[in-house]
């Protein structure tokens, strides 16, 4: 980290935010978003990117695009993190499950914003290495388990919130049902490997389930295999 100046991430949080400005503006007539909330914007400006990407592309910790993270793998596009954020509504005092961990920065970005979060990452070694991170940051709040998040958490159900960073072939029953009524469910859904749809869906008061299309999106695929690599 000694070739990085103290304010690299401080200065680098600045332009992402910009960039971030940007394609909410190119993507406003699809996603029909004006603006972020700022308590995103914050959650945005205070967690270290920079320590959630490999220290051999550590430049790249800010670049508005996805990074990889080994295993085949990303840390989310920060724009796809703002904008997944800001749908999933999250309020303090909240219970929010994310299905893939990665580096864990979606996990950090959301502790930031709410009580607890539970977090399932299916590659084994991605999950070891995100629960220290998270735990050596201060986000005393998250909680990393390795398993398949298709499968949900029940233990812990149910949410406020869930929030799915791969992309399913359809939405797994499982996440439905462990939906609070009121929350919401944010997930890429679409064929592996090509442009998917992130969908709003929401479980109401009286349980019925309502689905709307927010943006065309790419991720990498969720996998049903627990993976040990
Ligand atoms: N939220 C992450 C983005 C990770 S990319 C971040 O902020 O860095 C998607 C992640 O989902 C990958 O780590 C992948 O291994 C994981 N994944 C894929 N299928 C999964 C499944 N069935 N259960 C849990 N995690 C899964």
């Amino acid at each position: 980290m000694s070739r990085f100046p103290d304010d690299y991430g401080k200065g680098g949080r600045v332009r992402m935010l910009a960039d971030i400005a940007d394609e909410l503006a190119a993507t406003r007539w699809e996603t029909g978003l004006d603006a972020l909330a700022p308590c995103v914007l914050a959650a945005m400006a205070t967690v270290p990117r920079e320590a959630f990407v490999p220290e051999e592309v550590r430049y790249l910790a800010f670049r508005n695009g996805p990074v990889g993270i080994g295993h085949s793998q990303t840390i989310s596009q920060p724009f796809i993190v703002a904008l997944m954020t800001q749908l999933l509504a999250p309020r303090a005092g909240q219970t929010i499950l994310e299905v893939g961990t990665g580096s864990g920065y979606q996990a950090a970005v959301l502790a930031q914003l709410v009580r607890q979060v539970f977090s399932v990452e299916i590659i084994a070694a991605l999950a070891h290495e995100a629960a220290p991170r998270l735990a050596g940051l201060g986000y005393a709040n998250v909680e990393v388990r390795h398993g398949d998040g298709c499968e949900g958490w029940p233990e812990h159900a149910p949410y406020d919130g869930i929030i799915v960073t791969a992309a399913a072939p359809a939405v797994p029953p499982p996440l439905v049902e462990q939906l609070k009524p009121g929350a919401r469910l944010v997930i890429p859904v679409g064929l592996n490997h090509a442009f998917q749809t992130l969908k709003l869906i929401e479980k109401h008061a009286d349980g019925g389930i309502s689905s709307s299309n927010v943006l065309t999106v790419a991720f990498v695929p969720l996998t049903r295999d627990l993976r040990d690599d």
